[in-house]
């Protein structure tokens, strides 16, 4: 792939979630982190060779870090939300960045590709009614005195205590012309991380919110936006089941877009954790992009080539 890339290459999007960097039951350090990155990433190297990729990501556990970070040192200023993700981008960016290299270092000495982490704003309506309840948990969980005494709300999870922020819904990625012009120049791009930085429009100017935006759903706008044709969605099951951990648990390998719908409705799929992959992979197709695949992280190019996870059809 050269400077002038190749415009004729399909343009596939692939979600990281949480277990390309942290597995359960790990502590997260940066070995491990490294350590877990380089399957998926081993994986985009060689789909880099058919198709313009962009990469996203989630950064869950990162932005926890951070913010217990920020609990136990009350002396250094207070930083909002959207400044953490901003930060994660930029500590996640280099992680994919760096481990891709190598991995396409190792696949064909020294190489060619061109590598970049796009910082990325992603709009949400400030009217929008996530606001009005909050109900995403962020970050470390307090017992019940601790929690009586911080400036934010707190929702009960199993864990405890836990800071409880807007989740609005990603209106339009702002840099999606960059991030077009990135790869049909030839760039790996990675963007979008955590779901991206959400901001409100004050007239022509930006203001950062103190909101997550779900990463699944950002994905999608952005691989809508950018005229993506394959959508994965890696995660740490092998797809989307219904009925999932009951007795009549059924593994899906192909749902239509009205069977999605009605699943969803159904309740198979838990908000916060495969509802909105699912309603992403849905968004996409509907919005007229080729295929959408729910699969594992260890399946990514397995799942590319139609044997495995769970597709969407239309
Ligand atoms: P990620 O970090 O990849 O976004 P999540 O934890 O948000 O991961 O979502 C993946 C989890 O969704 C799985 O670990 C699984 O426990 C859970 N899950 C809930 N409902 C289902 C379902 N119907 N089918 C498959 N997995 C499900
Ligand atoms: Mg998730």
């Amino acid at each position: 792939m050269g400077i002038t890339g190749d415009k004729t290459r399909p343009i596939l999007l692939v979600a990281l979630g949480g277990n390309a960097l942290i597995r359960k039951g790990e502590s997260g350090t940066i070995e491990e982190q490294f350590r877990n990155l380089s399957v998926p990433v081993a994986q985009v190297a060689r789909l880099s060779k058919q198709y313009r990729i962009i990469i996203t990501h989630g950064n869950g556990p990162q932005v926890g870090s951070l913010l217990l970070q920020q609990e136990c040192c009350p002396e250094t200023p207070r930083l909002p939300l959207e400044i953490l993700v901003a930060q994660t981008q930029g500590q996640i960016g280099y992680m994919i960045e760096s481990t891709l290299d190598n991995e396409l270092t190792e696949m064909e000495g020294e190489h060619q590709n061109l590598i970049v982490t796009v910082l990325t704003y992603v709009l949400v309506d400030k009217n929008d009614p996530g606001f009005l309840t909050p109900t995403k948990p962020i970050g470390p969980a307090f017992a019940e005195d601790h929690a009586a005494r911080l400036s934010y709300p707190t929702v009960k999870t199993p864990r405890g205590l836990r800071r409880v922020v807007a989740s609005p819904r990603p209106v339009t990625i702002i840099e999606k012309r960059e991030i077009k012009r990135l790869i049909d120049m030839g760039f790996i791009v990675i963007a979008c991380g955590g779901g991206g930085i959400p901001v409100i429009r004050h007239g022509r100017a930006f203001q950062g919110i103190d909101a997550v935006i779900d990463k699944d759903l950002a994905s999608a706008k952005l691989a809508e936006e950018a005229g993506a044709d394959v959508m994965i969605i890696a995660t740490d099951v092998e797809g989307a089941a219904i009925s999932f951990g009951g007795a009549n648990e059924l593994f899906v390998q192909k749902m239509s877009v009205d069977e999605g719908m009605r699943f969803l409705r159904e309740g198979h799929f838990p908000a916060g954790s495969m509802g909105p992959k699912v309603e992403a992979a849905l968004q996409f197709i509907k919005s007229g992009g080729n295929r959408a695949v729910i699969c594992s992280i260890d399946s990514i190019e397995k799942a590319v080539a139609g044997n495995a996870g769970t597709e969407i059809v239309r």
